[in-house]
């Protein structure tokens, strides 16, 4: 019999498809392979040499002091695209009964290693803490604007997740308002904070963790799970166990643990399903609610596996094919991939 499980959070109901159960290798085929990739490629915009193919950086991790050349290891740079303008006023106005605002924000790339042919399930540690850093930096600066009440970060991995270049990069969005998506899960914690006077994902994790049967992974600070009402195929969840609303409130030395567990969770899906697109994006509090005693910020880690069809699209209820239970246990027994850069800061610009 088919499960209808409700989100504790946001209310949502998604169908558990378990009659029509997915294994790893029910999925294999339609990931899509990517053919080896050079290290170096001479057409990537992203690749060191080419610094005056982008806009110029806004933030970079390197050896010297001049500005748009080829010795970083992490750079961020506008969108040349940009989804938003960085320049300008809201001009919050009405047209009868329409509400609209110019389309004022931040759309920047994290340009994530000098290397065309890595991943975050291949990165050294010290490069995935130093791209986390990099999130972070940008984060604190850009919410000292006053327009911006939300700061997005999120990764497309691989075309039919919507990679549009397939050097490693990671993107970030300002928005002059909070996305629905986290005003759901906002409202929907403090309902539970109002009535319990406890934070949801803490009870969340606490519950996932006596029981264990969703876990994947956890490491001292840092837990990583399949949520109970997932929406999607090996849909995880990175969170820290104890109570933090930023993701910016992280230490160095928590930065590197959190890279560790990203990494390992990477590499066992990677594994698991032969290297799928993806899509990650960090939940984290709204600017100015960095303190909050309601929100938790957390990874969410959704790999494309099935496509949304016509009843998702007509309902917003997703059918979700592999169990959370299932793919839990799946992630488990995946073994890590050995083969990740053992390179450091040094090496890597040597
Ligand atoms: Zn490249
Ligand atoms: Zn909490
Ligand atoms: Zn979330």
């Amino acid at each position: 019999m088919p499960e209808l499980r409700k989100d504790p959070i946001t209310q949502e109901w998604v169908i558990i498809a378990t009659e029509r159960a997915r294994r790893p290798s029910d999925f294999t085929h339609l990931t899509i392979a990517e053919p080896d990739k050079p290290e170096y490629s001479a057409t990537c915009p992203f690749c060191p040499g080419k610094e005056g193919m982008t806009p110029s950086e806004v933030l970079a991790f390197r050896h010297g002091q001049d500005c748009n050349i080829a010795d970083w290891w992490v750079r961020v740079v506008p969108n040349k695209f940009p989804a938003l303008a960085i320049e300008g006023a809201l001009n919050k106005r009405g047209n009868g009964m329409y509400d609209l605002m110019n389309g004022v924000g931040a759309h920047e790339v994290i340009i994530e290693t000098p290397k065309h042919n890595l991943d975050p399930a291949t990165f050294s540690l010290y490069q995935m803490s130093e791209v986390l850093w990099a999130y972070r930096e940008r984060y604190l600066d850009l919410r000292k604007d006053s327009r911006f009440k939300y700061i997005l970060i999120f990764r497309n991995h691989g075309k039919v997740a919507g990679a549009s270049l397939e050097h490693p990069h990671s993107q970030l969005i300002a928005t002059p308002m909070i996305p629905i998506d986290v005003v759901n899960e906002l409202q929907g914690a403090e309902r539970y904070f109002q009535y319990r006077d406890r934070c949801i994902w803490c009870d969340m994790i606490e519950q996932e963790l006596e029981a264990q049967e969703r876990i994947v992974k956890e490491s001292e600070h840092f837990v990583a799970f399949e949520p109970f009402a997932s929406k999607f195929p090996f849909e995880t969840w990175l969170l820290p166990k104890t109570h933090q609303a930023s993701f910016t409130d992280m230490t160095r030395e928590r930065m590197m643990e959190f890279a560790g567990l990203m990494q390992d969770i990477f590499q066992r899906i990677a594994v698991c399903l032969n290297s799928p697109p993806y899509n990650f994006a960090i939940h984290t509090a709204p600017c100015g609610r960095e303190n909050s005693d309601v929100f938790h910020w957390h990874m969410v880690v959704m790999p494309r596996l099935t496509i949304a069809a016509g009843f998702e699209m007509g309902t917003g209820i997703y059918i979700n094919v592999t169990s959370p239970e299932a793919a839990a246990g799946y992630l488990r027994d995946a073994s890590k991939s050995p083969d990740t850069e053992s390179t450091d800061k040094v090496e890597v610009l040597a």
